[in-house]
């Protein structure tokens, strides 16, 4: 792409995923397999900079998800230990709805210097709405936001209803709510989700299965402020969802608030 194209904005990657070298390529295969798609690259995070570079992004969220509860200390002094390296990566940590001490892996998460958490209902096996998840939501509550995956038309575990519940119970939890608040499930995800104060969206995962005139009601009913640029690496490749995003003829100040100002308002960057 063109680089005057987008250098005239900040970009900033408000959903990005990173794997440890040893699982990485095993990881990013097992994505693709989950979600029947081709993904853009192998998920490291030398790889994520590489694909980021090509449109000028600035910083990214990274994360990644405890599917048992034994991982979730490794995995949060991985994601520090990247964030070290790479002073432009704004890392949530992980923990589980079955973890002995869902505080104690707050705390951890905290005291590494991340910023809130990300869960996956779909991967972790269990559902949003839950008790055992309310005990997360109440301890993130008034402290950290909550990075959720939303929406899969197999599954039911993170359906945009559910999402709705969290915020109904925690109305004060910051809560990301990804791929528009429903994967696959757009529709039902505007109807539930729309309007909540505290719940914003990111885009990634959607531009590729929606229609422009689609996309342009989605972020004008959310609000440009609550939609974030994400690419959902290594699912998809940064330059074909910036190339997509500006396509949509949205204003320029639409444009700046999704490509990052929504972003650092939420989650308090200077
Ligand atoms: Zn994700």
């Amino acid at each position: 792409m063109d680089s005057e194209i987008y250098s005239k904005y900040e970009i900033i990657d408000a959903h990005a995923h990173i794997f440890p070298e040893k699982i990485a390529e095993n990881a990013t295969v097992n994505i693709g397999h989950f979600y029947d798609l081709p993904m853009e690259s192998c998920g490291m995070s030398k790889q994520l900079i590489q694909s980021g570079e090509k449109i000028g992004v600035k910083n990214y969220l990274v994360c990644s998800t405890a599917t048992t509860p034994h991982q979730i200390s490794s995995i949060n002094e991985f994601i520090a230990r990247e964030c070290r390296q790479t002073p432009n990566f704004y890392g949530l940590g992980t923990t589980h709805p079955d973890s002995e001490n869902i505080e104690a892996d707050i705390q951890q998460i905290k005291s590494l210097g991340l910023h809130g958490v990300k869960l996956h209902p779909d991967f972790q096996n269990f559902d949003a709405d839950s008790p055992k998840a309310f005990e997360i939501y109440e301890v993130l509550q008034g402290d950290m936001p909550l990075l959720i995956h939303c929406g899969d038309r197999r599954y039911d575990r993170s359906a945009p209803h559910k999402i709705a519940e969290i915020h109904k119970n925690f109305p004060r939890l910051k809560l990301h709510s990804a791929h528009f608040g429903g994967y696959q499930r757009w529709s039902e995800a505007e109807e539930c989700l729309a309007g909540l104060e505290n719940v914003v969206f990111d885009i990634s995962s959607s531009m590729a299965f929606l229609t422009d005139d689609y996309l342009r009601h989605l972020i004008s009913k959310y609000g440009a402020e609550n939609c974030f640029f994400g690419s959902d690496f290594p699912m998809w490749s940064h330059e074909e969802e910036l190339r997509k995003l500006l396509g949509l003829g949205l204003t320029e100040r639409e444009n700046r608030l999704i490509l990052s100002e929504g972003f650092k308002n939420f989650y308090g960057l200077e």
